[in-house]
């Protein structure tokens, strides 16, 4: 099992892909830059796995939606925080902005199904992969997520500034073998990461602390594109194995 980085930025250039991992064959964490996934890819894909509800998420949610509008006959599930799906539902697939493909049948099956990804539970993910989602400290109904599989622990903690619950939590399940953790801005701009609920280096620096002692590998995406060589610069943890995301890194269950 392993988590394939689509998309790792958390904005967009001509140089960059909005967030988007597959998580194994079947899963999508997020869905900004999903239509650049093969057809063929798309199409074992049985669930999205939202963090929240802002555009560099969810942006080709519609898009790969009316792709498969003529390929397949089974729903597309995509699952988030109520807050969440409340967003998608009234903002972007409302029948004015893009089409409500939860109402669009194909052979007596909508093609888009919404399901409630209920708090601090663990849930069993096509593939195998259980799913804890965490509130995190940011808009849009976000949430951080704790992956297990086979006993491996994996924390991503989606878009957040600082915040507690997502690490206490893990340190109930046993050591991450990896933390996946956003960094947006780089320290020059820790004011507006502070007030935009997000992360620079040092305030990452500080969240993995809250994680203890431990040798997960940490790797570090949503950097706004500009600041990506900047950022790269101040990334240094000490007695951490720190890399940043790009689209193809691989993490392994392992
Ligand atoms: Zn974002
Ligand atoms: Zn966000």
């Amino acid at each position: 099992m392993f988590i394939e980085v689509v998309g790792n930025s958390g904005s967009k250039n001509a140089e960059s892909r909005l967030v988007c991992m597959k998580l194994g064959t079947r899963v999508l964490i997020d869905a900004g830059s999903a239509a650049l996934i093969p057809e063929e890819e798309l199409d074992t894909v049985d669930l999205v796995l939202l963090t929240h509800a802002h555009l560099d998420h969810i942006l080709d949610l519609g898009f790969i939606l009316d792709s498969m509008v003529s390929r397949r006959t089974r729903p597309l599930v995509v699952t988030g925080s109520e807050a969440c799906l409340n967003i998608v539902k009234t903002h972007y697939m409302n029948g004015l902005l893009w089409p409500d493909f939860s109402k669009i049948q194909i052979e007596g099956r909508p093609i888009l199904e919404y399901r409630i990804l209920s708090d601090e539970v663990w849930t069993d993910l096509p593939g195998g992969v259980e799913c804890m989602a965490v509130p995190v400290n940011h808009p849009a109904g976000a949430r951080g997520f704790l992956f297990r599989y086979q006993g491996k622990l994996i924390v991503y903690s989606g878009d957040t500034g600082p915040t507690d619950k997502i690490w206490k939590l893990a340190g109930n399940f046993g050591k991450p073998v990896a933390v996946v953790i956003e960094v947006s801005f780089p320290d020059s701009k820790r004011n507006i990461s502070m007030t935009s609920d997000h992360l620079c280096p040092s305030l990452a620096a500080d969240e993995l602390k809250k994680l203890g002692a431990g040798d997960a590998s940490v790797f570090v995406f949503h950097m706004k594109p500009w600041f990506a060589g900047e950022i790269q610069k101040e990334l240094n943890l000490p007695g951490r194995s720190v890399s940043l995301l790009k689209p193809g890194s691989r993490i392994e269950f392992s």
